[in-house]
């Protein structure tokens, strides 16, 4: 059975053995052992006496961001091997889980070249009698908690930032994806981190990362996953008075105006909804097409969605591949039989598909329906799945108010030539991250985050180690004279 990373050590976790499937056949990828809450508390002690150390918090910056570098060309030299692994864990197609490793290397090295050039403040002289310093420092242990559906690229967008800032790490991640957590873990070692610096306890939630959040020695909270859970997390934050970010769920509004290039929309709008089989956060799963298009552009949409090549996930020409389990495939079976309840009308797709090689795993037909309207509930619930709605609009003021009637805010897509009113429409919508003329695409150096129920805080980008510490003012006083205050 496949060990643990506690604080250095690989070895035998005292929670249950847990399994890691392959969502294109069920068949067992290898048996892993999860933490109990005696591991979590071995290894947050652990990760605060490493913290502590000032080996590692008061090292150079230039030094910790040597063990970045290394793990970036780490994961670079084994990619093959990571993205092979997290499509057994996760079933996503290989062209997107290499995307998803170059993007985690990609992360590492940027946020090393950060750190080498973050620097302390010298705030502006409001006196010639003393000076003031504004400088960061870490928080100390760090909690990362991560969801199954994009693990290696979300787990390095946070650990090299916390790791960077001088803190401790554990990491929880999903039951699903835990080999890809503990390969990482296997490079961050490989790569020099000191001892105890990070952990990775597998297990669920509800035991594992609750026992993590709760333990007084965690400082911060920094989740990735659906938005019931990380209010939860934010709940727990609270009462303990500790910092969170969290990136959570959308229902992504994806726009065709008028003069859109249809050729181009078709293809984003696809790319946008169906990659990832639909289980992406940022999923475009709400289109909105202006009537005078709309059938000319469904047309299009519906013929090009039944082209896509549904399939293995280790076929180089997979576009898309299985759902991660047989449980959210039930789950997102249940959302479309509720779209057909509502009068929802199925354009394509619409089931599980079971020809030939597809029967053994937990694949379904992307999916497209029309005739409903932004109220219905696949319209207003994270779906998680490759279902699309698409939905007409005449008139861009109502367009606005539809597209912004969700709770959640993630991202949102606008296909139009006319960048006046793409530059109007983004602003006007609540949403985190906008594209224009293109959807999904993602740079390290822009941050990321959601509106509304679709979280709080921001990750990547340059600030994003900053994120991880804690500022502290230091005022020096430079004069001579004794404070005239106690001078009768
Ligand atoms: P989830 O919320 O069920 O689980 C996420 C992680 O939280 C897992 O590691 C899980 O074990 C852990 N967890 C669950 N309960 C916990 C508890 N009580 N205490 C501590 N940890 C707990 O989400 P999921 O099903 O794994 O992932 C899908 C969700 O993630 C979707 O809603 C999706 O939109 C969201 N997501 C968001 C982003 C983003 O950047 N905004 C990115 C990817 C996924």
């Amino acid at each position: 059975m496949k060990a643990l990373f506690l604080a250095g050590q690989w070895r035998q976790g005292r929670g249950p053995a847990a399994r890691s499937i392959f969502p294109a056949d069920g068949s067992v990828n290898a048996e892993f052992s999860t933490a109990s809450t005696d591991d979590v508390e071995e290894a947050i002690q652990a990760a605060h006496q490493a913290w502590q150390d000032p080996s590692w918090r008061n090292s150079l910056p230039v030094e910790r961001a040597r063990v970045l570098y290394k793990v970036a060309e780490l994961i670079e030299k084994n990619a093959t091997e990571l993205a092979a692994l997290q499509t057994r864990d996760n079933g996503k197609p290989l062209a997107e889980t290499r995307g998803l490793v170059m993007s985690a290397a990609s992360t590492a090295r940027y946020t090393a070249a950060c750190l080498e050039t973050l620097d302390t403040e010298l705030t502006n002289a409001r006196s010639r009698e003393w000076l003031t310093m504004s400088v960061h420092e870490p928080l100390g242990v760090v909690a990362a908690i991560t969801p199954w559906n994009s693990p290696i690229a979300s787990e390095v967008q946070k650990l090299a930032p916390a790791l960077a800032a001088g803190n401790a790490v554990i990491l929880k991640p999903a039951e699903a994806t835990s080999l890809i957590a503990l390969e990482l873990a296997r490079l961050f070692e490989e790569a020099g981190l000191p001892r105890g610096l990070l952990s990775v306890l597998p297990g669920k939630g509800s035991v594992v990362g609750n026992a993590i959040v709760q333990h007084p020695l965690v400082k911060k909270i920094s989740f990735t996953g659906g938005t019931s859970t990380g209010r939860q997390l934010a709940h727990t934050a609270a009462e303990r008075l500790i910092g969170t970010s969290l990136e959570l769920g959308g229902k992504s509004p994806t726009i065709v105006l008028a003069d859109a290039d249809l050729d181009l929309a078709v293809n984003g709008v696809i790319y946008g909804i169906f990659s990832s089989s639909g289980q992406a956060c940022i999923a475009g799963a709400r289109l909105f097409v202006h009537s005078s298009v709309y059938d000319d552009f469904m047309q299009r949409l519906v013929a090009k969605t039944q082209a896509l090549r549904v399939g293995h996930p280790e076929d180089a020409s997979t576009q898309v591949g299985p759902l991660i389990d047989e449980k959210h495939l039930n789950s997102v079976d249940a959302y479309v039989r509720q779209a057909e309840a509502e009068g929802g009308q199925i354009l394509t797709g619409g089931h599980r598909l079971t020809e030939g090689e597809l029967a053994q795993g937990t694949y379904y037909a992307p999916t497209i329906i029309a005739g409903l309207n932004n109220h219905a509930s696949v319209c207003q619930e994270e779906i998680f799945g490759p279902v699309l709605v698409a939905l007409p609009f005449e008139d861009e003021h109502d367009l606005l108010l539809q597209a912004n009637d969700s709770v959640y805010g993630l991202a949102a897509g606008i296909w139009t030539e006319n960048y006046r009113k793409a530059w109007q429409l983004a602003r006007a919508l609540d949403v985190g991250t906008v594209w224009i003329n293109t959807y999904k695409k993602f740079s390290i150096s822009t941050p990321f985050g959601g509106f509304k129920e679709s979280g709080v805080g921001r990750e990547k980008g340059r600030l994003s180690i900053l994120s991880y510490m804690q500022q502290k003012s230091i005022y020096m006083g430079l004069s001579s004279q004794p404070d005239p205050w106690c001078e009768g």
